[in-house]
Order: C-alpha cells, then structure tokens, then sequence
C-alpha cells in the first residue's frame, strides 16, 4: 500500500487566494483534497490518502511536513490555487523542490494530466524552494490548480465539476507515474449505499473476492427487496 498524503493548502485564518467574488483558496483546494480522497477506492486498494486538514483550521509548513514524515509518507501532494496581481494569470503549473528528482517527474505527470483533463492552460513545471517541499523526506509537488484571483478562471475552477475533475485528474496522473492501474468507477459510496438498503453485509472487505454462493445471496436479497420473492 502507498501513502500519499494530500495537502489542501491554508486554512483557518489564512484564506489563500480570494476570487473576486469572495471564494476562497483554502475552501477550493479542500473540496478538490476530499474528492481525491472519495477517489482513493479506484486503485483497488494500491493507494491510500490522508489529509493533512479535512475541516477549515490553520497549518503550519512545518506540521504539514512533519505530518508526512510521521506517516512515512512515499508521496506528498499539496494543492493550491493561484492568483496574481495584476488579476490577468491562467492556467496550471506544479511546483517540485528541483530539478532531476522524482518529486519533478511526479510534477510533470500531474501536470500533464491536469492540463489534458480540466482544459486550463499548461504553465509548466516550476521549482521553489516551498516549506513544505523542502521539509518532507519523501517526493512533494505543489499544484497550483488554476487562477482563483483571475475572474473568468475563478467562474470555472470554483464549480463542483471542476473539483472533481481536478481531483480526477491528480489520481490519473498518480495512477500514470505509480504505473498502477486507477478504475474512476469503484466507489465506496455505492458500497455504503447498498449497505444502508441491507443488499451487502456490513463487514465485508471492500476488495474481498465474492464466491458464486455470496453473489447469489445479493442477487437474492435484491430480489426480496424488489418484491419478487
Ligand atoms: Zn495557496
């Protein structure tokens, strides 16, 4: 199993970047860090994410990092989302502490598939010497997820549909330089759903193998609640 550790950027009194219609970066990036975690069912299990914050509270640089290093984290993924001053600039661009590691070969596959999948422009790979990239032991990338200060790009990349195919796009391109399989559809929502409806035992294993005995008794259960038995 390989623990990536997703990093929504900011949080608590620190807003990050603000739209022009007052959304905020720290808000942005945690819907975008809570897809890809509902995401992590699609690596059958190869991959697990953890959140340095799922609420709005403040972190430091150094307890992200230090986070990552008690987890013995293999990779840390940081998300962001860019403004500037003049309100002008567009695009993607994922962020590695230097050159020639595998944190910049991880930058580029993300940012290939963020560009490819949400259609922003491609502002390439960069390299900063950023806190929390300089303070993680393992791989780290920053992706700045498009520009919330720019006000045609904030109208795109604050929509539900944009944090989802953001975070889709990160777990593609994780899947694509991990060379893992990642199948979108195999969700743990729908297994919780079918659990709720009394279709699927609640101990189960969400990759367990299913016997032919097991699929009939679904099947059956199934039928029971559609009357038919
Ligand atoms: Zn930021």
């Amino acid at each position: 199993m390989i623990l990536v550790v997703i990093d929504p950027g900011h949080g608590g009194r620190d807003p990050g970047a603000v739209s022009p219609d007052g959304e905020q970066e720290k808000e942005q990036v945690l819907k975008i860090a809570r897809q890809i975690k509902a995401l992590e069912a699609g690596f059958g299990g190869k991959v697990r994410f953890y959140l340095t914050r799922d609420g709005d509270w403040e972190l430091s640089p150094e307890a992200r990092a230090n986070l990552a290093n008690r987890l013995q984290a293999r990779y840390f993924i940081s998300l962001h989302q860019n403004s500037d001053r003049k309100h002008q600039g567009r695009g993607v661009e994922v962020y590695a502490l230097a050159p020639g590691g595998e944190g910049e070969k991880l930058a580029h596959r993300l940012l290939e598939s963020l560009v490819e999948m949400t259609g922003l422009r491609n502002r390439g790979v960069k390299f900063a010497n950023f806190a929390v990239l300089r303070l993680t032991k393992m791989p780290a990338v920053l992706c700045e997820c498009g520009f919330l200060g720019t006000p045609q790009e904030a109208e795109i990349i604050t929509k539900p549909s944009f944090h989802r195919l953001a975070a889709l796009a990160i777990c593609k391109g994780l899947a694509d330089y991990l060379g893992c399989p990642f199948r979108e559809s195999w969700g743990t929502d729908s297994l919780s759903r079918l659990q709720q409806l009394g279709l699927l035992p609640l101990d189960i294993e969400p990759y367990e193998e299913v016997t032919w005995e097991e699929f009939a008794s679904v099947v059956e259960r199934l039928l029971d609640v559609e009357g038919k038995l």
